[in-house]
Formats: structure tokens, sequence, C-alpha cells
């Protein structure tokens, strides 16, 4: 996808904070934090969305998921931290490339949703 925000991110031809990176995966700093960490993981190949995920994507979904926690750790989310995959329009998805957010620090995070 020539035009997606994280595709160029992929390619480099947008700049990342980034934290993480091999064969599938990027991960890097969000750009508008929503907490004091917040990066996101995404596959380095287009995927618009978890709505698209097949069972032969498992293994690439696992892996991100269990970076999470790594990188988590390696940036000082000691006591825990939120993974959040927003999808689609109700899900409030703003980029359609597959991500998934990690948000932590200190403090707790506040409630999850407000409805
Ligand atoms: P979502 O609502 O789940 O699609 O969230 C998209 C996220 O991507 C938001 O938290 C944005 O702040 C983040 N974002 C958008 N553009 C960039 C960028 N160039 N670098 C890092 N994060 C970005
Ligand atoms: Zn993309």
């Amino acid at each position: 996808m020539s035009d997606c925000i994280f595709c160029r991110i992929v390619r480099g031809e947008i700049p990342c904070g980034k934290i993480y990176e091999d064969e599938d995966v990027l991960a890097f700093k969000d750009i508008h934090p929503q907490a004091p960490v917040h990066f996101l993981i995404i596959p380095k190949r287009h995927f618009t969305s978890l709505a698209d995920a097949l069972p032969a994507d498992a293994p690439l979904l696992g892996h991100m998921l269990a970076l999470a926690p790594r990188l988590a750790a390696d940036l000082g989310c000691a006591e825990g931290f939120r993974t959040i995959v927003n999808t689609g329009r109700v899900g409030g998805q703003e980029v359609y490339h597959l991500h998934l957010h990690v948000l932590g620090g200190e403090t707790p995070l506040p409630a999850m949703l407000k409805y």
C-alpha cells in the first residue's frame, strides 16, 4: 500500500521512534502518546485490520502479542501495561494498517472504557 502511513514508516520514508525491528514486525513510539509509555507494534506487510485476520495469520499475531511484554519491560513497565487493537469504525481505528497499542507507565491506567 503505497500511501499507507505505516507502510511508509516501514519503508523508512517517514521517521519513527523505533524501539524494535525484525523480519516481520516493527515497533515504534506513538506520535501522540496517551500514557507515559505508548508504543505500537505493527506487521511489516500491509494488513488492514484485525477483522481481516485469517487462521494462517496466527503466528504473526502471536509474535506481535508475545513481543509486547518484552518491549514493555524494556521501557520500564514493570508492573503491567495495557494492549489495545482498535478495529474498524466502531473500534475507533484511525490508521488502517494493523497495530497493537501498548500503554503503561508507573501509575495505573484509567478505566478502560467510559460508555
Ligand atoms: P488507532 O486509532 O488505533 O488507529 O490509532 C492510530 C495511532 O497511530 C494513534 O495513536 C496515532 O497517534 C498513531 N500514529 C499516527 N501516525 C503516527 C506516526 N507517524 N508515528 C507514530 N504514531 C502514529
Ligand atoms: Zn500499510
